[in-house]
């Protein structure tokens, strides 16, 4: 029962705060890495009112300080899959039926609690767990994730306002249920923020959430878990399980119950998952909601008018921020001739300052890369790029070592052939590599950018001459979800550059947007007639 139409208006992004030498942010977060290294977590599930530990423990350890114990998780399997499931659905009716107002002040009051209390821990956990720098921790786990609770509740008050039009003697509403089952969240290592919209949003409009997080990530996500919970977030309304991916997903998807899947990820695991939801069509109670946000093979395009100085650095930020390991990072680029050598000789001497180590001595631009799986895959490329025969050169870098750490240097290669392997594969790591064309042939790289990957999430032209913008943005319509002007390809902000791509990217329903909310709800038209017709005969029945 709510008696008045409780809207919430547009907030403002949330500040980032910067660290600088003797700022009380940049304490208070010394002083929760201390705390956080001098203990050792033990993190159970969350599974309606339960705490859950298995017994079956696995480490945390930080990726660029493997000595190190953080503490342990307790894995589940399939019983603790169903388990979540029942809570999920006991808990479904309650939450539905709760007022507007009280359910959207849950994530407000999250967001709030982030944004104080919790913001130094949410950076250390991050900083720790998935090595992730300072700024890129602010930006990501406390200020995106703050932005998307306080965004998505307001996109989800202007959709409850929208009702539809009603003739005379007429009333017709729109009422926007929750989806009818319940929703599976299943999110990546490298953004905290994602891992805590993914679930969150879904809840938000109604609906029920199982959370299966990435086992990389779990150290920040059990935090975000409990602060939902202090923020007041009922018990089985989202349900944290630490549970092998495929047990999840074979379970969820054939469940009658299945109303959905909000996934971010690798665009492999993306389509086994729409594949298994394909084989199961037909045993649903509705046809499931399926978002999927995945790989990127990002590019930059520079023009022969472009700016060497902005191209270097939107090429330095873009590519080796957070070791590369963002589905928008750049990874191929490609330089006119007439600035070539001046690009290669300033990039790699910006590369040359960029300090590698851990995330707790601030002067690091670079960290770790997340698990040794990663670090094999990535080493594996530079490996074979160092080949004689590979065709191409390596101007900086190409450095690997895991004995501490997963540390893998900044590398860049050279390649004169525009397909080769690293140009079209995602690597997810802090290699980016350089394709020098004939700065009289513009259009034909355009044709090439446009072609080369089956992915179409980030890109960028770099460029002063506005023909050629307006080119490149034309005839790479398709090639991104996410184009950016004079910028580097990564850095999208919430409630400004609603973020996601197509083709081998994803479905394209923009975190960050009002687009993705609409994917979480289900419509039902009401119409109330006053004056209802009491005779089947319509006028045109009688001649006279
Ligand atoms: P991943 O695909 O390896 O894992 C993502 C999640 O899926 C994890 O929770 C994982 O445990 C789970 N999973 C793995 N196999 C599964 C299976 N068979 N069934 C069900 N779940 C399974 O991805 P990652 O390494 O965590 O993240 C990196 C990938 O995510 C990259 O490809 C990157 O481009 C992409 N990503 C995309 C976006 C975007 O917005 N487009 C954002 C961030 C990351």
């Amino acid at each position: 029962m709510q008696f008045g139409d409780f809207y919430y208006p547009l907030p403002t992004n949330e500040p980032v705060l910067n660290y600088a030498p003797g700022s009380k942010e940049k304490l208070l977060l010394k002083a929760s890495l201390k705390e956080l290294k001098s203990s050792k977590i033990d993190v159970p599930m969350y599974i309606g009112s339960e705490e859950i530990r298995t017994g079956k423990k696995l480490e945390i350890r930080p990726p660029h300080e493997r000595k190190h114990l953080l503490g342990h998780f307790h894995e589940g399997d399939a019983s603790h899959v169903k388990k979540a499931i029942a809570a999920a659905l006991k808990a479904k009716d309650k939450w539905a039926n709760l007022s507007w107002e009280n359910r959207a002040n849950i994530f407000l009051k999250a967001a709030d609690l982030l944004a104080t209390k919790y913001r130094a821990q949410i950076l250390a956990t991050t900083l720790l767990g998935q090595s992730k720098n300072v700024i890129q921790a602010e930006l990501d786990a406390s200020c995106e994730l703050i932005d998307f609770l306080r965004f998505n509740v307001h996109y989800l008050s202007e959709i409850y306002r929208g009702q539809p039009i009603s003739s005379p003697g007429v009333n017709n509403r729109v009422e926007y249920r929750p989806l009818e089952g319940f929703v599976l969240a299943v999110t990546p290592f490298n953004f905290t923020a994602i891992a805590g919209n993914l679930p969150t949003v879904c809840a938000m409009a109604g609906n029920v959430v199982i959370w299966k997080p990435s086992y990389t990530q779990i150290y920040s996500a059990q935090l975000i878990m409990r602060i939902l919970k202090e923020a007041g977030l009922p018990d089985g309304v989202i349900n944290l399980i630490y549970v092998d991916g495929a047990v999840v997903g074979d379970i969820c998807f054939k469940h009658n119950d299945f109303a959905g899947i909000h996934f971010t990820g690798s665009t492999g695991v993306f389509n086994t998952m729409w594949k298994a939801i394909g084989d199961n069509t037909g045993n649903y109670r509705s046809y499931p909601r399926i978002v999927g946000e995945t790989g990127g093979k990002d590019f930059i395009l520079a023009h022969s008018s472009a700016d060497v100085d902005v191209l270097v650095t939107a090429l330095a930020r873009g590519a080796f921020e957070f070791q590369g390991q963002k589905c928008s990072a750049a990874s191929r680029c490609y330089i006119p001739s007439n600035i070539a050598a001046e690009v290669k000789k300033k990039l790699v001497a910006a590369v040359k300052t960029m300090k590698m180590g851990s995330t707790e001595d601030f002067t690091n631009f670079i960290n770790a890369v997340i698990d040794e799986r990663s670090f094999d895959k990535i080493e594996n490329y530079i490996k074979n790029a160092k080949k004689k025969d590979s065709g191409v050169k390596i101007l900086i870098g190409g450095n690997c070592d895991k004995t501490e750490g997963f540390f893998i240097e900044p590398t860049i290669i050279e390649t004169t052939d525009p397909m080769y392997v690293t140009m079209c594969q995602e690597i997810f790591g802090p290699v980016l590599t350089l394709y020098v064309y004939d700065e009289n042939k513009f259009e034909e790289v355009l044709k090439i950018v446009d072609t080369t990957s089956p992915y179409a999430l980030t890109g960028a032209i770099i460029a002063q001459d506005r023909y050629a913008i307006e080119l490149a943005t034309n005839k790479l319509r398709n090639s991104a979800g996410n184009f950016y002007v004079n910028d580097k390809c990564t850095g999208a902000v919430v409630g400004q550059q609603p973020f996601g791509g197509a083709r081998g990217s994803g479905t394209n329903d923009k975190a960050g947007s009002i687009l993705n909310l609409y994917r979480w709800l289900s419509c039902r038209t009401i119409k109330e007639m006053f004056t209802s017709p009491i005779d089947y005969r319509y006028p045109f029945l009688q001649e006279k």
